[in-house]
């Protein structure tokens, strides 16, 4: 059994997957060829967003606008602890410094009180300047964003919108861009929308942005704005007007991208199916199934359930041969690296709890009922060993 089965969807779209790629192996446009600027009008679309932009991987995705907002070493960024270290990675690595908040105990999300908690007390010990939220998808499921973009607003933040999970994910129909300044996602292959490498986005409304990130990708190249009105002939690539990086996304990999992003609607209908039959049966069975925020629509990115015997069920699992994960066994906050930014008021309680308990089963757009059944009979018998 695969916990996210890669293969499945590959056999499905085989031989225009291939086509495509041989394609572009033979036109021989391996970098910022044409898939890069169709799959980017695809995801613009998708995402509702005015402008899309691919990059190297969903890190850099996070360190784009960062960058373009010009982040110092005195702004403080607001984050959730329990994620993927690249959230809050970002933020350092931008000489920033990252302030961890604590996640709401049913989503698993930001929690928007302890968000707006936090910013009030680092203004009050006045050392940092609160200037940056990122929220994140957890488990492909939106954040709070009507709340979260609410206090960002009040308090003069920008927000980023870390949907490298969530990619698809909606609150009412409306997708993450709607109240961010800016939605990164990333296309690692297990995400809910992978290439077969890495690979990145970000998607905003905000046309300025989107031109700085633009010239960042590539080396902090002129962009027309910048050339605009100027006696300029040479190639805008070697004019470089800002401190930017390398970061774009292979053309082979937009290829992938464009028939994965053909199936992705389908695919998300077809995980909440699955998500659906797993509550079903797993509703009073473990001490958990996932709850989604009213009016959202996760991608399940993971299927995450609490268990108090969490490290037992996983070994029993095993035994099963039912393949399991923990995402994530020690929050960001908890690492030793990490451990010297500012936590929110009172600590983060709910994070160092869920990160003992949740356990994800295998979810993929393919996964059979059969198959699934023997999951979830296999938590069951485990129920039944312990009592
Ligand atoms: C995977 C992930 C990232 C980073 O994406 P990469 O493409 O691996 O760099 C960032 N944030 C979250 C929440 C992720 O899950």
């Amino acid at each position: 059994m695969q916990f996210i089965d890669l293969r499945a969807q590959y056999d499905l779209i085989a031989d225009k997957v291939d086509a495509r790629v041989a394609s572009v192996l033979r036109a021989g446009s391996y970098i910022m060829g044409p898939e890069v600027k169709a799959l980017e009008g695809g995801l613009a679309e998708f995402g509702q967003a005015g402008h899309a932009l691919s990059c190297a991987n969903g890190t850099d995705a996070l360190a784009l606008p960062l960058m373009a907002w010009g982040l110092k070493p005195t702004d403080a960024v607001f984050c959730p602890s329990f994620t993927f270290a690249a959230t809050a990675e970002v933020v350092p690595w931008l000489g920033a410094k990252p302030v961890f908040v604590d996640i709401d105990p049913k989503t698993y999300n930001m929690d928007p009180a302890h968000l707006e908690a936090s910013i009030e007390m680092v203004k009050a010990r006045g050392e940092l300047n609160p200037s940056v939220v990122i929220a994140v998808d957890l488990f492909g499921q939106p954040a709070n964003y009507p709340a979260i973009a609410e206090i960002a607003r009040k308090h003069g933040l920008k927000l980023i919108a870390d949907s490298a999970q969530g990619f698809g994910c909606t609150i009412n129909g409306k997708h993450p861009v709607h109240w961010s300044d800016i939605t990164t996602t990333s296309f690692f292959p297990a995400k809910p929308l992978g290439c077969y490498g890495d690979g990145g986005a970000v998607l905003t409304n905000d046309a300025g942005l989107a031109e700085h990130i633009e010239s960042l990708r590539v080396h902090g190249k002129a962009t027309a704005s910048d050339i605009a009105g100027r006696d300029f002939t040479h190639d805008p690539k070697y004019w470089n007007v800002r401190i930017g990086m390398n970061s774009r996304l292979d053309t082979i990999q937009a290829a992938v991208l464009l028939e994965k992003l053909d199936i992705f609607a389908g695919e998300i209908e077809a995980r909440n199916r699955v998500a659906a039959r797993y509550n079903e049966h797993l509703e009073g069975v473990v001490d958990s199934v996932p709850f989604v925020i009213e009016g959202g629509v996760s991608t399940w990115a993971q299927y995450t359930i609490e268990h108090s015997r969490r490290d037992a069920l996983a070994a029993h699992l095993k035994s099963r041969g039912v393949p399991t994960a923990v995402y994530y066994p020690i929050p960001i906050h908890k690492q030793d690296i990490y451990s010297r930014y500012p936590l929110g008021p009172n600590g983060l309680p709910v994070t160092e709890e869920k990160a003992e308990r949740v356990i994800s089963l295998p979810m993929h757009p393919y996964l059979d009922d059969v198959t699934q059944d023997r999951v979830i009979a296999a938590i069951r018998e485990f129920n039944g060993k312990v009592g």
